[in-house]
């Protein structure tokens, strides 16, 4: 029976940073990382070989293994300006510990990169005067631009520091357990003592492991099944919100002046009638489309860009933010059915579509995809109509969003343009944490992406609803006498 004093579920940068501490403050003794994936030198997409997604079975080399979902984005660090008095990106952690705490962590962050090989050259802090115009051209159209320096590492680069990281971890004693599924907690008297695993390579071959702590960290990727947990074990967790969009892929040339100023613009518009939050998010001068694969096989599409290797498109996230109270609480599964429609409406494969088609009300042909004036990066993309399923609520959202932002940057309206589909961003409900991470199941933490927090958990805050059902602290159902 292997017993570990610490097992983290889960090898993305939020599972490495906490090794990492481990490690430096000399704490790293018998603790376990668990991933369903490959280790990093190990993760390869096949698309650029065979052309189209081939569904790597058992799990897609995108969005898992070491260093997680970021391993082949286009690793960008979003820093923040000296002089603003609030951090614009990057969740709502100052919210907790202020915004000078959370400046000194992004610097000391920065830094453990820097230390393993990151580019010291900032993206976006030359052209002040630039931005500041294109702010307020943006502010007449409703539109706020967030302009912060950036650091660009690259895809390849983001593999070589991840390589340098994963092997620091390794020599430093931390143990490190591939291709492992965490299918289960093990919970005694409300507190976590385990985790049940199997074998992504062959279900049969399971496990029960043993462990003081454990820490989920369980990225997008693992936003579903960290629902269920939340739900199986009455952790508290209140509903999120899910991010629905498209990838929209445009000429260089058109967005010449936000990649040279800013490399990447971050622009949040709320056009009527619905005021939701529309946002530009992960914009890739010179990028390619990409696609990866998540569970129940489906097709989500992505964007990212090299370091060396260029395109003469940029491509960019147009993502809606939406909310749901009652009496549909589930985001997840909504924005699950929107990407399963568009998978079935392309066949498996990523939809894609003229922006002009859309205005005419109709979908998009091969042949007018082959002499399109935007040439797709996406090869394996298929045309079609991505209004039959993307929500009506949604496409208004996007195309008014794309009107505003044609008079900010000209030509970001050209018909030519291609909106790619499904773009969809998953978190899991809100977990509700105590200053130190932990839920309310006792030594069971929840760290990273892929979930939201609410640090109001034990704040005065003895017991909570949820679906009709009364918790107390420790998970119990209240005033249940049944248990
Ligand atoms: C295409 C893309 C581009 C991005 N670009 C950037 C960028 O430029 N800059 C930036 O800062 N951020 C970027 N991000 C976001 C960034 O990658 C995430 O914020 C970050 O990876 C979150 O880290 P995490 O540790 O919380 O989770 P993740 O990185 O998502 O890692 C979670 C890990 O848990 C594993 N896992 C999940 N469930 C289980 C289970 N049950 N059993 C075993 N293993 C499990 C998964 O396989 C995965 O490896 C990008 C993300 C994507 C997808």
């Amino acid at each position: 029976m292997a017993k570990y004093d610490l097992i983290v579920v889960g090898m993305g940068p939020s599972s490495i940073f906490l090794a990492y501490e481990l490690v430096i403050k000399n704490k790293a003794k018998n603790v376990v990382l668990i991933d369903e994936g490959k280790p990093v030198e190990k993760r390869y997409c096949p698309v650029e070989k065979k052309g189209e997604c081939m569904k790597c079975k058992p799990f897609c080399n995108i969005t898992s293994g070491f260093s997680g979902a970021g391993a082949f984005s286009d690793g960008k660090l979003s820093l923040y300006n000296k002089e603003d008095e609030d951090i614009y990106v990057g969740g709502n952690l100052h919210k907790y510990i202020g915004v000078e705490k959370t400046k000194e962590l992004i610097d000391y962050a920065d830094n453990v990169y820097l230390k393993f090989g990151a580019d010291k050259h900032l993206e976006g802090t030359e052209y002040k005067e630039e931005v500041t115009k294109l702010k307020k051209r943006a502010k007449k159209e409703d539109i706020d631009l967030i302009g912060i320096p950036i650091r660009h590492l690259g895809t390849e680069k983001s593999h070589e520091i991840y390589k340098k990281i994963q092997d620091f971890l390794e020599e430093n004693g931390i143990i490190m357990k591939y291709e492992t599924v965490v299918d289960d907690l093990i919970i005694e008297d409300g507190k976590v003592t385990g985790v049940k695993v199997y074998s992504a390579n062959n279900k049969e071959e399971k496990e029960d492991l043993f462990a003081k702590r454990v820490v989920l960290a369980v990225g997008r990727k693992g936003a579903d099944w960290l629902s269920n947990i939340c739900e199986k074990y009455n952790i508290k967790t209140e509903p999120g919100a899910v991010d629905i969009g498209v990838r929209y892929e445009l000429k260089d040339e058109v967005m010449k002046e936000v990649n040279k100023y800013l490399y990447e613009g971050k622009f949040i518009g709320r056009p009527y009638p619905f005021r939701d939050k529309v946002r530009t998010f992960c914009q890739n001068p010179s990028g390619f489309v990409s696609e990866e694969v998540y569970d129940d096989n489906l097709s989500l599409v992505n964007g990212h860009s090299y370091k060396d290797k260029k395109s003469t498109n940029t491509n960019l996230a147009i993502l809606v933010s939406h909310n749901f109270k009652t009496p549909f609480n589930k985001p997840i599964e909504y924005g699950k059915n929107v990407a399963k429609n568009l998978n079935e409406l392309g066949n498996g494969a990523i939809l894609v579509q003229r922006l002009g088609d859309i205005r005419r009300g109709k979908r998009t042909w091969q042949e007018e995809l082959d002499n399109n004036d935007v040439v797709p990066t996406l090869k394996s993309a298929v045309p079609g109509d991505i209004t039959f399923a993307i929500g009506y609520r949604t496409m208004t959202d996007i195309l008014r969003f794309i009107d505003a932002m044609d008079k900010v940057v000209e030509g970001f309206a050209d018909p030519h343009n291609l909106l790619y589909a499904p773009e969809i961003k998953f978190y899991s409900n809100k977990v509700f944490i105590d200053e130190n991470f932990e839920t309310n199941i006792k030594n069971l933490y929840c760290i990273g992406d892929g979930r939201w927090y609410d640090k109001r958990t034990y704040d005065g805050i003895s017991s909570w609803s949820t679906n009709g059902k009364k918790y107390n602290r420790n998970g119990g159902i209240k005033n249940d006498r049944s248990r």
